[in-house]
């Protein structure tokens, strides 16, 4: 008789899915015959890293079969001086994903309630579910941001963790700080605010709250960031908690040992000490995305304002068709199906020329269809 494997699974890991990465660009190439691909489907950089990081990468090149620090001191001492923070009050984790992980695994017990907006990041939900925990998504406001009044309606005696990602994605919305302040005075004494700030570097601080400004006085509250946007390293895997130091010393037991590569450590303290590059890419990207969300408005779509370095179109009708067809001419974007969302895609702000192949790949679609 064949195993059922799904039933020798831990509860939690019964009613998961796999997290979707989207499409896979070298597939899809071998696939399709492409020799050039606008691959626009998974937020990164197109900018790239600083050059800094390059020249920082040859050293510990030289050191690949040693183990890394596994404290990651030289990283976390950068990170507290350029933030103004203690070394104490930072976890480093292969990619913000693995740390938002690790603070369900370390926090929530079966049949705890974990919070989160819907559209919130998808990673929000399986890291609830995985636990064992009781995932509760609240209804979005209109516009499809996180309702904070909903939120707080939400909060229960049962709720352990509550996720927001600000900016959000895949929807681009925001809030502001007397919103996330608001909804942190609400929040259980049981409870921990984890806040998702990926796209932090590209928000504008006039605008969208700043979750290291209200540390001191939320001291359960954690900030979650990465390498993988702003600093162009998603391949290298690299992101950070910053929290209280009493729950920092939670995650440290948790973690896996070395989970922050030697390359990977060295880059990120490279790539924190050019921010000349880090606002020179952000300032590209705001221009990307701005002349991006003109474009999409110019074909007469619906597409909003975003924090992020990335725009979301709703064509309002099914959007797989529109994907496929923008494929076939080389240019991928993200399906937002998962996300229940199936009549949006998801659009990276990336080089200008890389908007100008898209923009003129989606009018040529349009127009045909
Ligand atoms: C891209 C992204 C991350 C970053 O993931 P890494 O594991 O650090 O690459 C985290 N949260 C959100 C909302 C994201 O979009």
């Amino acid at each position: 008789m064949a195993t059922d494997w799904n039933a020798l699974a831990a509860p939690g890991v019964r009613k998961l899915t796999a997290y979707d990465p989207g499409h896979d660009p070298g597939t899809l190439k071998r696939q399709l015959g492409l020799t050039e691909l606008t691959e626009l489907g998974s937020n990164e950089n197109s900018f790239g890293p600083s050059p800094a990081v390059f020249r920082a990468l040859q050293a510990p090149l030289g050191e690949l079969y040693r183990y890394p620090d596994a404290g990651a001191r030289g990283l976390k001492s950068a990170l507290a001086r350029r933030y103004g923070l203690e070394d104490r009050q930072f976890v480093i984790g292969n990619g913000s994903h693995e740390l938002l992980v690790l603070l369900a695994e370390t926090l929530v017990a079966p049949g705890e309630e974990v919070v989160f907006p819907q559209y919130g990041f998808a990673v929000f939900k399986i890291a609830a579910t995985q636990c064992g925990g009781t995932p509760v998504e609240v209804p979005a406001t209109a516009d499809r941001g996180a309702d904070p009044d909903a939120m707080i309606a939400a909060f229960g005696p049962r709720t352990r963790l509550v996720y927001l990602a600000n900016p959000n994605n895949p929807t681009g919305t925001h809030w502001d700080a007397a919103t996330l302040q608001r909804v942190l005075a609400a929040l259980p004494p049981q409870a921990i605010f984890v806040l998702d700030e990926a796209y932090a570097e590209y928000a504008d601080p006039a605008v969208v709250a700043d979750g290291l400004a209200l540390l001191p006085s939320h001291p359960r509250l954690v900030v979650t960031r990465t390498f993988s946007k702003a600093y162009g390293l998603a391949g290298l895997r690299l992101g950070y908690a910053v929290a209280d130091p009493g729950l920092c010393q939670l995650l440290e037991r948790t973690r896996l040992s070395f989970n922050g590569n030697l390359l990977a450590l060295a880059a990120g303290e490279a790539a924190l000490g050019d921010q000349a590059w880090v606002a020179q890419v952000r300032d590209q990207t705001r221009a990307s995305r701005d002349y991006l969300l003109l474009g999409l408005q110019a074909l007469k779509l619906d597409a909003r304002a975003s924090q992020g370095n990335f725009v979301l179109v709703d064509f309002h009708r099914p959007a797989a068709p529109i994907e496929a067809a923008l494929m076939a001419r080389a240019v991928l974007v993200r399906p937002m199906g998962a996300y229940g969302l199936p009549t949006c895609s998801r659009i990276t702000a990336g080089t200008l020329r890389e908007i100008d192949a898209l923009l003129d790949a989606l009018a040529a679609v349009l127009d045909g269809q």
